[in-house]
């Protein structure tokens, strides 16, 4: 028997891109989306682009909030399959969202540099990756360009990030001398011609490596590519779908984005392998997403497109049922039930009167600050999703006010901006100074921006001695107060109560979690 929408959940594939800076996750988007047809989207993603090289304060950032809400859910087909690709902001716009993006997707591609291997804005979004066995897919980039030996690269991804490597491609020369791929698992050759753009043409299928044609069509490249080929039979993983799905291994590609080489090659196996939205956690229960209630949670709030008007827009994963339109749905958290008339649903090019949502999709709730990330909505059942959490800080500033009569403003707008989940606010065990705490500096000015716009509070900030953060924990109360009452000048309250240590150093926190076996220092907190 059929299951619930199955046809439409099965044909989705949501995903994000992790990559570090000018590794090319921009050009590869350009391109997916024109393999999509989605060519104005494709022409608005590059145009952003340009225009945050040009200029490097935030009012970029905010000015770009027009593009950034469309960018943020890109929606397109593919052969059968209605991928959403969900923007993690790698810029000087690198956030927590970025990392909770991660917590919307159900699979992900690694976009590695191959003249620099894995960088650590990578590792950090790995790490994200991990807590829920994220599949991942690698396409090492700008092999047109002098990289490092693929050997050597693979083995970087394998010790740096502890995941074993499938090669499903293996490149031919690089740089002056590159050739193309060689498709490991389909055998044909993928021939590369500088400069163009192709689609689908230069592909030759060569099942025996020992063809005379490889020579004519590589010259002397053609033994080289059948001793590494001979070699890797002995040394590369062959590539286990199963092991793809639980995140142990990454299938990797090898390509030229800007030269959109590669990239078709990685498409298609994407929607082959790549799983469709699956189950996921609450508090209560796992929710399929074949139930046919509704069900979902936000992960991601965009802050007032229009500042005078505070309108904000709440990014909801559908995680089971069908969304529609206009459709009553509850929220939570606060117990009220809401009309959902006024949602945005992403849409992929081709199908503009599209009036629905199932899952693995993202629709947009306009409102007015009433809901946070995390946030649970369904039909009726009291749900509340989990593993939307809150990263541990990795940058921190004390607030100064300018004006002391505004300390409840002041309150009050951190609070909010704090649910929106576009900084991290704390106070201190003793003394009445908020420390904010962001995953990227930006959201400092960002917020100064904002209290002083939203909030009419006039703040600046200043450095402080912190440079990391644990959620603290302990089941022996005795303990805790222990605890508490020796470490009181690094301990700080989370804008949720929750007990929080923060540290001048990696090393310091290390040093004091060894001191005090049995308290956990947690890296993640769920929301309220
Ligand atoms: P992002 O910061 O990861 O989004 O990176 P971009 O897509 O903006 O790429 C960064 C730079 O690398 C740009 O100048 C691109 O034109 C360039 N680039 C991207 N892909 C390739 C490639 O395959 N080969 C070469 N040589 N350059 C590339």
């Amino acid at each position: 028997m059929k299951k619930h929408n199955q046809n439409e959940i099965e044909r989705r594939r949501t995903f994000g891109i992790i990559s570090h800076p000018d590794a090319g996750k921009t050009t590869l988007t350009e391109k997916l989306l024109l393999f999509g047809g989605a060519i104005q989207m494709a022409g608005a993603i590059k145009a952003r682009k340009a225009s945050r090289h040009a200029t490097s304060d935030w009012m970029a950032v905010e000015q770009e909030r027009g593009i950034s809400v469309t960018s943020s859910v890109m929606k397109f087909n593919y052969r059968d399959f209605e991928i959403n690709l969900l923007d993690t902001p790698g810029h000087q716009d690198f956030s927590e969202d970025t990392y909770r993006v991660l917590t919307a997707v159900d699979s992900a591609v690694m976009v590695i540099d191959s003249a620099k291997g894995v960088e650590t804005q990578t590792r950090k979004l790995m790490e994200v990756c991990r807590m829920r066995n994220t599949p991942i897919i690698t396409f090492i980039n700008k092999l047109d360009r002098e990289g490092r030996e693929p050997l050597d690269l693979l083995a970087d991804i394998e010790e740096t990030l502890q995941i074993e490597c499938a090669p499903l491609s293996w490149p031919i020369g690089m740089g002056k001398r590159f050739k193309g791929t060689y498709n490991l698992y389909k055998k044909e050759l993928n021939l590369f011609t500088p400069g163009e753009e192709r689609l689908g043409r230069g592909v030759v299928t060569i099942h025996d490596l020992n063809d005379p044609r490889l020579d004519e069509l590589l010259g002397d490249q053609a033994d080289e590519l059948r001793a590494d080929i001979e070699l890797l039979e002995g040394a590369a993983n062959p590539f286990e779908l199963e092991e793809y799905l639980k995140g142990n291994q990454t299938p990797v590609f090898f390509g030229s984005a800007v030269n959109n080489f590669g990239v078709r090659e990685m498409l298609n196996a994407f929607v082959e392998i790549a799983p469709a939205p699956g189950p996921r956690a609450t508090e209560t229960r796992e929710v399929s997403p074949y139930e046919d209630q509704f069900s979902g949670f936000v992960f991601k709030i965009q802050a007032n497109m229009d500042p005078a008007h505070r309108d904000r827009i709440a990014f909801l994963r559908v995680c089971s049922g069908k969304f529609t339109r206009g459709m009553k749905v509850r929220h939570h958290r606060i117990g009220k039930d809401v009309n959902l008339s006024n949602a945005t649903i992403f849409m992929a090019q081709d199908r503009a009167n599209v009036e629905e949502a199932y899952p693995g999709d993202i629709i947009g709730i306009h409102n007015h600050g009433t809901i946070k990330v995390g946030d649970t909505f369904s039909d009726k059942e009291p749900l509340k999703f989990t593993g939307i959490p809150s990263f541990a800080p990795e940058h921190f500033r004390r607030v100064r006010l300018k004006n002391p009569l505004k300390a409840k403003q002041l309150q009050k707008g951190l609070l909010q901006l704090s649910e929106e989940g576009a900084v991290q606010v704390f106070r201190s065990l003793f003394g009445s100074d908020f420390i904010l705490g962001a995953v990227g500096v930006l959201q400092f000015d960002v917020t100064m921006a904002r209290l002083k716009d939203e909030y009419g509070v006039d703040a600046v900030y200043e450095g402080v001695d912190y440079a990391t953060a644990r959620w603290v924990a302990c089941e022996d109360r005795k303990k805790l107060e222990e605890f508490e009452k020796r470490n009181q000048t690094n301990l700080a309250w989370d804008s949720e109560e929750n007990l929080t240590y923060l540290a001048s150093s990696e090393w310091r926190l290390n040093y004091v979690a060894e001191q005090w076996p049995g308290v956990e220092f947690l890296k993640t907190r769920e929301h309220a």
